[in-house]
């Protein structure tokens, strides 16, 4: 008996991998072309994290005319939700980075590189499995738990390393005869890789992110094939990234230290290997340290957050595309209007550590995005929005949709756009005070510099009989306040008042506070002229009077 009849009686019905290889060729691309993809695990949460990952490398797929295709890592099956293909597919669908190549909603594939999901590779593991037994670079291990436990303390007790590795493995030298003995009685068992390293040597590789690391040969015999028959991650990873043609791996930096063994995978399979990026994790700040942003602590680190916050999706991109790039900012400030695609990106330019995820700059770089927007626009995202998370907001808005829309056109359009949205969730509170219902229940507001109630009565009421005219041109309307000001005893200009302080009860800005805050109950508005224009003649004057 040799190792062919030991693979024959593990996998039988396994194909010849030259079925594989032929069955996926080499990917017809121009010259550079980068091959990327985005491997998941349908866990039912999409962290922001693998959004980032994403854009990156759709991003490098796309400015080299490559692939950037999703494969779905559903191999640990006790993790698996349901849904949680659905989940990822439409997170990427939303933000714009729908893959090349996926495994589709109705399970179907898309892409000639497939199955895109993992368990449905089975039959293409077992070949490349049993091709590695036929060489002599795998064997089934029968170790129990209870053996590996014992190995684990032996180890610990004489000081070693841990693991399946160099004197330590039982199995790796089991007579053929044996292990097709025990195969044949029924004794469970795993595949592990009889890995050919020396730890006493190092292997070099070069991140194209992280740059050259060095780290010493994997010497571990790690197992490939798992009881339940499926692969590991490891294995998974070198196959298919193989027969996807995948060359560029782009993935967490968590996995930094697994490509020794990755590396020798590859050349055991006798594949070429792919280059690497890992991406350093999306740090937060908390309490002064910099920790990973977590799943159970934080609540931004869910992609659907910002769907619920109404951030909107070229605001998260713009945002991270700031924290991936560090020449983005310069780029963006001198492109102010040049689509995000139009940006170069280079993979050398990502932080080596976890880049800082900083929320405010989040919003403040929403606030910019929004503010690019036309009121039209700006009125059917929230319309989209609120239908989903604010229900109130959706009614108030869609009962007079011509006049919602002339509230989000104030201040829009122009050089200077207004810039006090940063997210959906905003924009109720921002716009309240145009309607009259809402208006009415604001019990809480203040008047600023100004608070005698008998000047206010008396500024108000003069406005309104003698100066107020719905027609009038903003120049006009605006001069009226002045001549308001001057008659009441203050000042015309802000810098006369400065001037002579003693002169006046003070100036034009403090009158129109006024008049603000009675008709909005707010001392911060966009154009008050504006408003008064949308909110016409009648509500103007009821409010004043
Ligand atoms: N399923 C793996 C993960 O979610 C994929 C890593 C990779 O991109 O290779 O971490």
């Amino acid at each position: 008996m040799d190792n062919k009849d030991l693979a024959n009686i593990i996998f039988p019905n396994a194909k010849e991998i030259s079925y594989y290889e032929e069955k996926y060729p080499e990917r017809n691309l121009k010259e550079g072309a980068i091959v990327t993809r985005f491997a998941p695990s349908p866990t039912g949460f999409v962290h922001i994290g693998g959004l980032y990952q994403s854009l990156v490398a759709k991003k490098m797929a796309n400015q080299t005319e490559g692939v950037f295709f999703v494969r779905i890592e559903d191999t640990d099956q006790k993790r698996e939700v349901e849904n949680g293909v659905k989940e990822i597919l439409d997170s990427l669908d939303d933000y714009g980075l729908s893959p090349d190549e996926t495994i589709g909603l109705d399970g179907k594939d898309k892409g000639n590189y497939g199955p895109y999901l993992q368990s449905a590779r089975k039959e293409i593991y077992e070949s490349y499995a049993k091709y590695l037994i036929e060489k002599g670079m795998a064997y089934p291990c029968f170790c129990t738990q209870e053996e590996l436990e014992t190995i684990r303390e032996n180890q610990t007790k004489a000081k070693e390393r841990t693991g399946y590795y160099g004197k330590w493995t039982k199995c790796r030298n089991m007579p053929i005869d044996m292990a097709i003995d025990k195969i044949k009685n029924g004794v469970p068992y795993i595949i592990r890789l009889k890995s050919p390293g020396n730890p006493d040597k190092k292997i070099k590789h070069k991140d194209a992110i992280k740059g050259n690391i060095e780290f010493p040969e994997n010497d571990q015999d790690v197992i490939i094939i798992k009881s339940d028959g499926l692969p590991t991650y490891h294995f998974a990873h070198a196959v298919d990234d193989h027969l996807m043609r995948t060359n560029l791996v782009i993935r967490s930096d968590e996995w930094v230290a697994s490509v020794p063994l990755h590396l020798q995978l590859f050349y055991c399979l006798g594949f070429k290997a792919p280059k690497y990026a890992h991406i350093a994790p999306i740090m937060k700040e908390d309490n002064g340290n910099k920790r990973k942003l977590s799943k159970r602590k934080d609540p931004e680190a869910a992609v659907s957050y910002y769907k619920e916050e109404g951030i909107p999706k070229e605001a998260v991109e713009e945002y991270l595309m700031n924290i991936a790039n560090s020449n983005f900012e310069g780029w963006r400030k001198g492109n102010k209007d040049k689509n995000i695609d139009e940006f170069k990106f280079e993979l050398n330019k990502m932080g080596v550590s976890g880049a800082l995820f900083d929320m405010t700059k989040l919003l403040d770089v929403s606030k910019g995005v929004i503010s690019r927007y036309t009121g039209k626009q700006i009125l059917d995202y929230v319309l989209e929005w609120s239908k989903n998370y604010d229900k109130e907001l959706h009614e108030l808005l869609t009962k007079d949709l011509e006049y919602s829309l002339k509230i989000f056109n104030i201040e829009r359009g122009k050089e200077k756009p207004r810039k006090d949205i940063s997210k959906w969730s905003d924009v109720k509170n921002n716009i309240i005070y145009m309607f009259d219902e809402e208006f009415n229940k604001i019990k809480e507001y203040e008047y600023q510099k100004i608070t005698d109630s008998q000047e206010i009565k008396k500024i108000v009421s003069e406005y309104v009989s003698n100066y107020f005219d719905i027609n009038d041109d903003k120049e006009t309307w605006f001069n009226k306040m002045k001549d308001l000001a001057e008659k009441l005893g203050y000042a015309r200009e802000v810098k006369e008042y400065k001037a002579n302080p003693e002169n006046y009860k003070g100036h034009v800005g403090d009158i129109s506070t006024v008049i603000r805050v009675t008709l909005t109950k707010r001392a911060n508005t966009p154009d008050l002229y504006e408003i008064i224009q949308v909110l016409g003649k009648e509500t103007v004057e009821k409010r004043l009077k």
